[in-house]
């Protein structure tokens, strides 16, 4: 488990402007190479390259020219030569043990020219991160607009703390973007109304296709990141902190994505599918989406919390109390069974079986996982 702390530094701003500069170039210098050869091999890099930048780049520390080497060809080899990684003069560095030391809260900064020391303000809320857990590297990021330097130290623990507590199961979907197995529900119409107003804008701009409706639509797909980010963050932050919750169980995001897409579409039996799955199907595919996920997932961690994933196969047609399953229980939003009669929010209901199939199978024999799920089974059935 990782865990990341920011904080603001003062550094003497030219030497260290001028080192992400030439930094920045020797990484785009490994990129080109890197394209030229098809390969992103860090052992042929360093014979064909080590040398000439060396020579190229006098004052930059060799430590650090291999830092910048390394990550440059990861950047590559991530993307698959699809989609070129190329970086700024005030771009990030990354510094790991080589380049960089951390002792109690003095931190020396490998620079052209002699290493740079100083002294770390931490916040009180990250000092138990800071005094007990592994250092293993940080980046240095400069910002232009307050024209200030910020470090991100990343600390790890191999033995995070868990807590124990009940388990909750989440269903996601279009309407709402949680609802949790013990009936709270988080709405997704504001975001609805914002993501509207934006298509409406972005529709609009796009038919002028000027230069600076060009430049609007930039500016504004950052707002609406910034927009659908925030919101992630306000609902993730909401459910990782419920108090009496330390096991969330979400549907499985690679087999909702082939099911809900294939069953109905298979229904409509070569028609039009409608509306309200081609919505769906966008939003399932979304980057917010996953961002959530994400979200939920590290918040959840850093309170000892889990997040566990369940198959979804007929979490949305099965009735959680008699378990019959049958695609028409469920209209739009409501859960109606025909075999028993339950009546229910259709999410709600979906939920529940989440939780419920992830109890039965996990149960099936480990002893240690039974006696944390006992008091939330026998609760809810005395309700
Ligand atoms: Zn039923």
């Amino acid at each position: 488990m990782k865990r990341t702390v920011s904080t603001r530094v003062n550094l003497p701003d030219e030497r260290f402007l001028n080192l992400m500069n030439q930094c920045a170039e020797i990484f785009n210098a490994h990129i080109d190479w890197a394209i030229e050869n098809k390969t992103f091999n860090k052992n042929k890099a360093h014979k064909d390259l080590y040398a000439l930048l060396r020579l190229q780049y006098p004052s930059v520390p060799s430590a650090l020219l291999q830092t910048v080497r390394d990550n440059a060809l990861e950047a590559i080899k991530a993307t698959k030569f699809k989609r070129i990684p190329r970086k700024k003069a005030t771009s990030g560095l990354r510094y790991d043990k080589r380049t960089m030391t951390l002792r109690g809260h003095q931190l020396t900064l490998s620079c052209v020219g002699k290493r740079v020391k100083l002294i770390l303000e931490i916040p009180d809320y990250f000092k138990q991160v800071f005094e007990t857990w592994e250092f293993c590297g940080a980046t240095l990021t400069y910002s232009k607009h307050s024209k200030q330097f910020w470090v991100r130290l990343v600390f790890e623990s191999d033995n995070p703390q868990t807590i124990k507590g009940g388990i909750q199961g989440i269903d996601r979907g279009l309407y709402h973007q949680a609802v949790t197995s013990d009936g709270k529900f988080f709405s997704s119409s504001q975001i609805r109304n914002t993501q509207r107003r934006y298509l409406f804008n972005r529709r609009k701009l796009q038919q002028k296709g000027t230069r600076s409706a060009k430049r609007r639509l930039k500016a504004m797909s950052g707002r609406e990141k910034r927009f659908m980010k925030d919101t992630n963050h306000c609902v993730s932050k909401k459910l990782a902190n419920q108090p009496d919750v330390a096991v969330f169980v979400l549907e499985d995001l690679s087999s909702i994505r082939t099911i809900r897409r294939g069953t109905p579409l298979a229904l409509c039996r070569g028609t039009r599918p409608p509306q309200w799955l081609k919505k769906m199907n966008k939003w399932l595919g979304s980057w917010a989406f996953y961002q959530q996920e994400q979200f939920l997932a590290y918040k959840a961690e850093a309170l000892g919390k889990r997040v566990v994933h369940q198959d979804p196969r007929y979490t949305s047609q099965k009735c959680n109390v008699c378990k019959h399953i049958k695609r028409t229980n469920r209209h739009k939003s409501k859960f109606h069974c025909k075999n028993c009669g339950h009546q229910t929010h259709a999410d709600l209901n979906a939920s529940r079986n989440v939780r419920d199939d992830y109890i039965l199978s996990s149960t099936q024999g480990t002893e240690e996982q039974g006696s944390v799920n006992t008091p939330y089974v026998s609760g809810n059935s005395v309700s």
